[in-house]
């Protein structure tokens, strides 16, 4: 528990979704400056946990991503600010900086560019490479001081607050970023505050251990923060933390970047396909046409699985285990087929 720890915290500020977000009609709206100030507040407490907890906020801007705060900075300011007797004086920087940042970038924003979809994977991939200098510069630190003390490692994690849609395109981007998560031992966790539930956040949460919360009240934004994402993952095992009871695994194609619930995958690179294709579009590798011509037989018969519709139907498609490839005889020099299987094999070994 006294171990620091640092949390990175991706800010979703599309502004037609918060907009959305804050309509009376919903049925618990929540204004972006409700959501801002609880925000705030949750911050204001992760720094408050401990005195060498470190903190670093981006926000994902339609179109682009930007660093709103961090501790490094802050450390800047600190020197420069003038003192207010009233406030703590951390919490003031954090306050000011963000909300002097987050006017900033917003008041940038053009008319054309509000509509773009927003810098989800830039944000993510900046808060990888900030918690990588951050876990770095302190493994370093710790053995200069040559102690047999061990190396403490800041705790890492992100948080994505979410507010839009998947965006299906940034499928591939999205994956790699949680596999370095995975090799960096960085738990991401997802705030889903507004719109459809998040198939691949879904995913980022369920493979590095975190936690994905879709909020029933909106309006009680700080209180799901504060029980479910103050506590550092290392005491999560001690607290029963609200978890996700299904996730869903499907993938996006590669081809036309559509979310598909059957995918063909490519035997030698794991691409994924929404239909057999004669050459891989990635790695260039031809199937042999039999394969191809099996294949494409046996789709009328997959076509019933594709329905979402949640009574299962009895259909030989369904009997077959669905995360069984089939197996392909290697019959040419080429010697490689395609293979029919959800996505989720072929994305999780990328
Ligand atoms: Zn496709
Ligand atoms: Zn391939």
């Amino acid at each position: 528990m006294d171990r620091p720890n640092h949390l990175s915290v991706v800010v979703d500020l599309s502004p037609s979704q918060w907009y959305l977000c804050g309509q009376p009609s919903n049925a618990h709206p929540l204004p972006l400056a409700a959501f801002l100030s609880q925000l705030l507040a949750f911050l204001n407490a992760h720094i408050a946990c401990n005195d060498e907890n470190t903190l670093s906020v981006y926000g994902a801007l339609p179109g682009r991503s930007a660093l709103l705060y961090s501790s490094a900075s802050a450390e800047l300011s600190e020197l420069t600010d003038p003192a207010d007797s009233n406030t703590y004086r951390q919490f003031k920087i954090l306050d000011s900086t963000m909300m002097k940042s987050m006017s900033e970038q917003v008041d940038a924003l053009s008319d054309l560019e509000e509509e773009s979809p927003i810098g989800l994977v830039g944000s993510l991939t900046k808060s990888l490479c900030y918690i990588n200098r951050v876990t770095n510069v302190s493994t370093s630190s710790t053995t200069t001081v040559g102690s047999d003390e061990p190396t403490i490692r800041p705790d890492p994690r992100i948080l994505i607050i979410s507010v839009s849609p998947d965006e299906a395109a940034s499928y591939i981007p999205v994956m790699n970023s949680i596999f370095s998560a995975q090799k960096l031992k960085v738990t991401i966790d997802v705030c889903k505050i507004y719109g459809p539930e998040s198939v691949f956040l879904q995913q980022a949460a369920h493979l590095t251990g975190g936690s994905y919360i879709f909020l029933d009240r909106p309006d009680a934004l700080l209180q799901y923060l504060t029980m479910t994402f103050l506590p550092p993952p290392a005491l999560r095992q001690l607290i029963s933390v609200p978890t996700q009871d299904k996730v869903d695994f499907r993938a996006a194609c590669f081809c036309h970047k559509n979310i598909v619930d059957i995918g063909f995958v490519c035997s030698v690179c794991l691409s994924i396909f929404c239909q057999p294709v004669p050459v891989c579009s990635t790695c260039r590798t031809k199937f042999p046409i039999k394969t191809l011509q099996r294949l494409n037989a046996s789709k009328p018969a997959l076509a019933p699985a594709r329905s979402t519709a949640p009574v299962p139907s009895p259909s030989p498609a369904n009997s077959l285990p669905r995360s069984q490839a089939i197996g392909l005889p290697r019959t040419t020099s080429m010697g490689n087929g395609i293979s029919a299987s959800p996505g989720r094999n072929g994305a999780s070994t990328r």
